[in-house]
């Protein structure tokens, strides 16, 4: 089992942990598959809300909280049945807004391993306005039920009545929908062409930049993210964000990455890649390789 989870272990109800530590092997970055939901109930004899609240502590474990010190973590559930966990991350001595909340690492996790739809979020504080925002932007966002520690569970819509989002700009197809965009781009680059490919997936209806960041370790690992705008703007998870928040819940070290590829599309309205050279020279001495792609 990883260090990192040690002190959760420790307070987690004996049958849970017993069960559950098996499952945290080297390689656990915080997804449970429906099977192994269906064990932990079996073994722990708790209900799924209660057992998924009593996974909250692993889940914040995996947060990297250099500034404030304060451990989010949340696990979003898929219609799948699977559960990812996803935790909060700072970057030390950065500007705030480079900062990345449990909720949106959680989700993205999700979308990254090809969930559809998100229908239950569980998170150890309430969720702060920012990520209310974000989840509104998902499929049937108002009915993502929200689980709290002691609280009622409560839809988004409880959280965030008179809501604005993707509707009053008319998208029918909001975060998660299977986003389809054609990219080409001639490589033989295997980490160029896994960018592009995250980049034709990437969720940009506001900007058309459909962008998405590959970061590669010095072991041949790669770590991806895609770009997920946001009908308030703000609350949006740019690529370099979320690729840096899914090597935090691989357990990686920032100075292990070797190699930063963002790509972009060149009918974007607005690039990226000034925010992204800025977050990457915040943990890495690299430089960022920046290729805009045309759209088929
Ligand atoms: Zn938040």
């Amino acid at each position: 089992m990883q260090d990192r989870f040690l002190k959760s272990i420790a307070n987690l109800p004996e049958a849970l942990a017993k069960a559950i530590v098996p499952m945290l092997d080297k390689d656990f970055a915080g997804h449970l598959d429906a099977l192994q939901i269906e064990e932990l109930k079996t073994a722990s004899q708790l209900t799924e809300q209660d057992l998924l609240l009593a996974l909250l502590p692993i889940a914040a474990a995996l947060a990297r909280v250099p500034i404030s010190n304060f451990y989010v973590g949340a696990i979003a559930k898929g219609k799948s049945g699977d559960i990812y966990m996803g935790a909060n991350l700072e970057l030390a001595g950065e500007a705030l807004f480079h900062s990345v909340h449990a909720e949106q690492s959680a989700i993205s996790h999700a979308w990254l391993s090809g969930e559809r739809q998100i229908e239950d979020v569980i998170v150890n504080f309430s969720p702060c306005g920012h990520c209310r925002q974000f989840m509104n932007e998902l499929v049937e966002g108002q009915k993502v039920n929200i689980h709290l520690p002691e609280q009622k569970t409560q839809p988004l819509s409880h959280y965030l009545p008179y809501a604005f989002g993707p509707t009053d700009l008319n998208i029918t197809e909001p975060l998660l929908t299977k986003q389809q965009h054609e990219l080409t781009l001639d490589s033989s680059d295997p980490m160029i062409i896994e960018a592009v490919d995250h980049a034709g997936l990437s969720y940009a209806p506001y900007t058309k930049n459909y962008a998405a960041v590959v970061l590669e370790t010095k072991d041949g690992l790669t770590f991806s993210g895609r770009y997920a705008e946001n009908a308030a703007f703000n609350p949006s998870m740019l690529p370099m964000q979320m690729a840096l928040s899914n090597m935090a819940r691989h357990n990686r070290d920032f100075s292990e990455i070797n190699r930063a590829v963002l790509i972009e599309s060149s009918k974007g309205i607005v690039s990226l890649v000034g925010a992204t050279m800025d977050a990457l020279h915040a943990v890495a001495a690299i430089e960022l390789e920046h290729i805009v792609v045309e759209p088929e």
